[in-house]
Protein backbone atom coordinates (compact mmCIF):
# COMPACT_ATOMS: atom_id res chain seq x y z
CA UNK A 1 0.00 0.00 0.00
CA UNK A 2 1.45 3.32 -1.20
CA UNK A 3 -1.00 5.99 -1.12
CA UNK A 4 -4.50 6.59 0.21
CA UNK A 5 -6.49 8.81 0.45
CA UNK A 6 -8.45 9.83 3.42
CA UNK A 7 -11.92 11.55 3.52
CA UNK A 8 -13.05 12.52 6.84
CA UNK A 9 -16.72 13.48 7.46
CA UNK A 10 -18.57 16.75 9.14
CA UNK A 11 -19.43 15.01 11.48
CA UNK A 12 -16.52 13.52 12.86
CA UNK A 13 -14.95 16.89 13.52
CA UNK A 14 -17.81 18.70 14.80
CA UNK A 15 -19.59 18.60 17.74
CA UNK A 16 -23.61 19.07 18.60
CA UNK A 17 -23.07 22.68 19.02
CA UNK A 18 -21.10 22.59 15.88
CA UNK A 19 -17.71 23.03 17.38
CA UNK A 20 -14.57 21.42 16.36
CA UNK A 21 -14.56 18.17 17.97
CA UNK A 22 -10.92 18.83 18.94
CA UNK A 23 -10.46 14.96 20.60
CA UNK A 24 -11.98 13.23 17.36
CA UNK A 25 -9.85 15.36 14.88
CA UNK A 26 -6.45 14.62 17.46
CA UNK A 27 -7.48 10.90 17.12
CA UNK A 28 -7.79 10.86 13.83
CA UNK A 29 -4.72 13.01 13.01
CA UNK A 30 -2.57 10.36 15.48
CA UNK A 31 -4.02 7.42 13.09
CA UNK A 32 -3.09 9.40 10.12
CA UNK A 33 0.33 9.86 11.51
CA UNK A 34 0.51 6.44 12.51
CA UNK A 35 0.55 5.09 8.62
CA UNK A 36 2.45 8.14 7.84
CA UNK A 37 5.42 7.55 10.06
CA UNK A 38 4.68 3.78 10.44
CA UNK A 39 4.33 2.48 7.70
CA UNK A 40 5.39 4.42 5.17
CA UNK A 41 1.99 5.23 3.87
CA UNK A 42 1.47 8.50 1.50
CA UNK A 43 -1.76 9.91 3.12
CA UNK A 44 -4.04 12.46 1.12
CA UNK A 45 -6.77 13.65 3.20
CA UNK A 46 -10.09 15.17 1.92
CA UNK A 47 -11.59 16.88 5.18
CA UNK A 48 -15.08 18.01 5.09
CA UNK A 49 -16.16 20.18 8.29
CA UNK A 50 -16.08 24.14 6.95
CA UNK A 51 -19.08 25.13 6.70
CA UNK A 52 -20.39 23.73 10.12
CA UNK A 53 -17.72 24.71 12.51
CA UNK A 54 -17.66 28.64 10.51
CA UNK A 55 -21.58 28.63 10.96
CA UNK A 56 -21.01 28.23 14.51
CA UNK A 57 -18.67 31.48 14.76
CA UNK A 58 -21.20 33.01 12.54
CA UNK A 59 -23.97 32.16 15.45
CA UNK A 60 -26.50 31.08 12.49
CA UNK A 61 -27.44 27.85 10.72
CA UNK A 62 -26.61 28.83 6.84
CA UNK A 63 -29.40 28.64 4.42
CA UNK A 64 -28.40 31.08 1.40
CA UNK A 65 -25.60 30.26 -0.65
CA UNK A 66 -23.53 33.54 0.64
CA UNK A 67 -24.39 32.36 4.09
CA UNK A 68 -22.69 29.17 3.16
CA UNK A 69 -19.73 30.66 1.52
CA UNK A 70 -18.91 33.35 4.21
CA UNK A 71 -19.25 29.84 7.25
CA UNK A 72 -16.78 28.18 4.88
CA UNK A 73 -14.43 31.01 4.52
CA UNK A 74 -14.42 31.21 8.58
CA UNK A 75 -14.38 27.19 8.96
CA UNK A 76 -11.71 26.57 6.74
CA UNK A 77 -9.45 28.68 8.68
CA UNK A 78 -10.15 27.20 11.50
CA UNK A 79 -9.86 23.53 10.41
CA UNK A 80 -6.87 23.90 8.76
CA UNK A 81 -5.04 25.59 12.17
CA UNK A 82 -5.81 22.78 14.05
CA UNK A 83 -4.64 19.96 11.65
CA UNK A 84 -1.68 22.15 11.59
CA UNK A 85 -1.36 22.13 15.43
CA UNK A 86 -2.17 18.38 15.84
CA UNK A 87 0.12 17.45 12.90
CA UNK A 88 3.14 19.71 13.91
CA UNK A 89 2.57 17.79 17.33
CA UNK A 90 3.65 14.61 15.01
CA UNK A 91 6.66 16.32 13.47
CA UNK A 92 4.30 16.52 10.12
CA UNK A 93 3.62 19.06 7.66
CA UNK A 94 0.52 20.08 5.98
CA UNK A 95 -0.63 22.08 2.70
CA UNK A 96 -3.95 23.16 1.90
CA UNK A 97 -5.69 22.91 -1.39
CA UNK A 98 -8.97 24.32 -2.25
CA UNK A 99 -10.28 22.60 -5.35
CA UNK A 100 -13.65 23.12 -7.98
CA UNK A 101 -15.08 20.51 -10.54
CA UNK A 102 -13.92 22.05 -13.47
CA UNK A 103 -10.40 20.92 -12.59
CA UNK A 104 -11.73 17.60 -14.19
CA UNK A 105 -12.66 20.19 -17.41
CA UNK A 106 -9.74 21.94 -17.75
CA UNK A 107 -6.58 19.76 -18.69
CA UNK A 108 -3.99 22.49 -17.41
CA UNK A 109 -6.01 22.54 -14.13
CA UNK A 110 -6.12 18.75 -13.49
CA UNK A 111 -2.48 18.88 -14.34
CA UNK A 112 -1.43 21.69 -11.92
CA UNK A 113 -3.61 20.06 -9.11
CA UNK A 114 -1.71 16.95 -9.43
CA UNK A 115 1.42 17.93 -9.47
CA UNK A 116 0.82 20.33 -6.43
CA UNK A 117 0.01 17.14 -4.63
CA UNK A 118 2.76 15.44 -5.76
CA UNK A 119 4.93 18.08 -4.88
CA UNK A 120 4.02 18.23 -1.58
CA UNK A 121 4.06 14.09 -0.92
CA UNK A 122 7.87 14.12 -2.43
CA UNK A 123 8.52 17.22 0.35
CA UNK A 124 6.69 14.79 2.95
CA UNK A 125 3.56 17.20 3.70
CA UNK A 126 0.43 16.01 4.31
CA UNK A 127 -1.88 17.87 1.42
CA UNK A 128 -5.16 18.56 2.77
CA UNK A 129 -8.48 19.11 0.32
CA UNK A 130 -11.73 20.62 0.76
CA UNK A 131 -14.20 21.87 -1.96
CA UNK A 132 -13.57 25.59 -2.57
CA UNK A 133 -17.11 26.42 -0.94
CA UNK A 134 -16.40 30.29 -1.04
CA UNK A 135 -16.40 30.44 -4.75
CA UNK A 136 -17.71 27.18 -6.19
CA UNK A 137 -21.28 27.59 -7.96
CA UNK A 138 -23.46 24.89 -8.64
CA UNK A 139 -22.20 24.40 -12.37
CA UNK A 140 -18.19 24.02 -10.45
CA UNK A 141 -19.46 23.00 -7.77
CA UNK A 142 -18.51 18.68 -6.87
CA UNK A 143 -21.72 19.05 -4.14
CA UNK A 144 -19.86 16.58 -1.70
CA UNK A 145 -17.27 16.01 -0.41
CA UNK A 146 -17.24 11.72 -0.98
CA UNK A 147 -17.26 12.61 -4.33
CA UNK A 148 -14.74 15.13 -4.34
CA UNK A 149 -12.54 12.27 -2.25
CA UNK A 150 -13.15 9.49 -4.89
CA UNK A 151 -12.30 11.90 -7.97
CA UNK A 152 -8.76 12.83 -5.91
CA UNK A 153 -8.53 9.45 -5.33
CA UNK A 154 -8.51 8.78 -9.20
CA UNK A 155 -6.34 12.07 -9.96
CA UNK A 156 -3.60 10.63 -7.46
CA UNK A 157 -3.93 7.09 -8.44
CA UNK A 158 -4.33 6.46 -4.83
CA UNK A 159 -4.58 2.56 -3.86
CA UNK A 160 -7.57 2.68 -1.83
CA UNK A 161 -9.51 5.29 -0.92
CA UNK A 162 -11.25 5.64 2.98
CA UNK A 163 -14.60 6.99 3.72
CA UNK A 164 -14.49 7.66 7.06
CA UNK A 165 -17.75 8.79 8.77
CA UNK A 166 -19.76 8.53 12.03
CA UNK A 167 -21.66 4.82 10.92
CA UNK A 168 -19.39 1.74 11.10
CA UNK A 169 -20.33 1.26 7.14
CA UNK A 170 -22.98 0.59 4.89
CA UNK A 171 -26.08 -1.70 5.59
CA UNK A 172 -28.42 -3.53 3.67
CA UNK A 173 -31.29 -1.19 5.21
CA UNK A 174 -31.01 2.22 6.85
CA UNK A 175 -29.94 1.17 10.45
CA UNK A 176 -31.87 4.55 11.86
CA UNK A 177 -34.92 3.22 10.53
CA UNK A 178 -34.58 -0.70 10.71
CA UNK A 179 -33.16 -2.26 14.51
CA UNK A 180 -32.38 -5.35 12.56
CA UNK A 181 -30.05 -3.65 9.63
CA UNK A 182 -26.88 -5.88 8.62
CA UNK A 183 -23.93 -4.55 8.29
CA UNK A 184 -22.62 -5.45 4.65
CA UNK A 185 -18.06 -6.38 5.32
CA UNK A 186 -17.78 -6.90 1.53
CA UNK A 187 -19.42 -5.54 -1.86
CA UNK A 188 -17.85 -6.16 -5.63
CA UNK A 189 -20.52 -4.58 -6.91
CA UNK A 190 -23.03 -1.48 -6.15
CA UNK A 191 -25.93 -1.73 -8.10
CA UNK A 192 -28.06 0.90 -9.49
CA UNK A 193 -30.57 0.09 -7.32
CA UNK A 194 -28.44 0.17 -4.28
CA UNK A 195 -27.78 3.62 -4.34
CA UNK A 196 -31.15 4.51 -5.57
CA UNK A 197 -32.75 3.12 -2.41
CA UNK A 198 -29.80 4.51 0.06
CA UNK A 199 -30.86 7.61 1.77
CA UNK A 200 -29.21 11.08 1.08
CA UNK A 201 -28.17 13.13 4.19
CA UNK A 202 -29.09 11.78 7.08
CA UNK A 203 -28.94 15.51 9.11
CA UNK A 204 -27.89 18.94 8.58
CA UNK A 205 -24.33 18.15 8.69
CA UNK A 206 -22.64 17.64 5.94
CA UNK A 207 -24.02 16.76 2.25
CA UNK A 208 -23.38 13.42 1.57
CA UNK A 209 -25.34 10.71 3.16
CA UNK A 210 -24.59 6.95 2.56
CA UNK A 211 -25.83 7.39 -0.83
CA UNK A 212 -23.16 9.71 -1.89
CA UNK A 213 -20.76 7.72 -0.19
CA UNK A 214 -22.05 4.52 -2.69
CA UNK A 215 -21.82 6.69 -6.09
CA UNK A 216 -18.30 7.67 -4.32
CA UNK A 217 -17.33 4.00 -4.16
CA UNK A 218 -18.96 2.94 -7.17
CA UNK A 219 -16.91 5.69 -9.36
CA UNK A 220 -13.54 4.12 -7.67
CA UNK A 221 -14.79 0.77 -8.46
CA UNK A 222 -14.84 2.18 -11.66
CA UNK A 223 -11.24 2.98 -11.88
CA UNK A 224 -10.34 -0.33 -10.35
CA UNK A 225 -9.72 1.81 -6.56
CA UNK A 226 -10.93 -0.05 -3.67
CA UNK A 227 -13.24 1.57 -1.21
CA UNK A 228 -13.84 1.46 2.61
CA UNK A 229 -16.17 3.07 4.21
CA UNK A 230 -15.87 2.71 7.98
CA UNK A 231 -16.32 4.52 11.07
CA UNK A 232 -13.76 7.16 12.13
CA UNK A 233 -15.17 7.08 15.69
CA UNK A 234 -12.99 3.84 16.67
CA UNK A 235 -9.81 5.36 17.21
CA UNK A 236 -7.49 2.40 15.72
CA UNK A 237 -9.64 1.96 12.62
CA UNK A 238 -6.79 3.11 10.29
CA UNK A 239 -4.66 0.37 12.08
CA UNK A 240 -7.44 -2.14 11.87
CA UNK A 241 -7.74 -1.49 8.11
CA UNK A 242 -3.99 -1.41 7.38
CA UNK A 243 -2.43 -4.22 9.36
CA UNK A 244 -5.49 -6.49 10.40
CA UNK A 245 -7.69 -5.91 6.54
CA UNK A 246 -10.36 -5.44 9.00
CA UNK A 247 -13.26 -2.93 9.86
CA UNK A 248 -16.17 -1.11 8.04
CA UNK A 249 -17.68 -2.51 4.59
CA UNK A 250 -14.86 -3.23 1.74
CA UNK A 251 -15.84 -2.57 -1.51
CA UNK A 252 -13.56 -3.84 -4.20
CA UNK A 253 -13.70 -5.96 -7.36
CA UNK A 254 -10.88 -8.63 -5.70
N1 LIG B 1 -17.11 21.19 1.87
C1 LIG B 1 -18.05 21.15 2.97
C2 LIG B 1 -17.40 21.67 4.25
O1 LIG B 1 -16.20 21.69 4.37
C3 LIG B 1 -18.53 19.76 3.27
C4 LIG B 1 -19.21 19.01 2.16
C5 LIG B 1 -19.56 17.59 2.62
O2 LIG B 1 -19.75 17.38 3.81
O3 LIG B 1 -19.59 16.68 1.81
O4 LIG B 1 -18.09 22.04 5.16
Amino acid sequence: MKRIVIKIGSKLLTTESNKLDLNNLRTIVDGVSYLYHKKNIECILVSSGAITCGSEVLNISPKTIPQKQAAASIGQLLLLKEYGQFFGVNGINIGQILLTKDILDHGEKYKNAKNTINTLLKNTVIPIINENDSVAIDEIKFGDNDLLSSYVATLMEANLLVILTDQDGVYDKNPHQHSNARLLTLLHDIPSDMIDRASDALDSKGKGGIKSKLMAAKYCLEHNIPTIVANGKDSSILKKIINDKKGGTWITTK
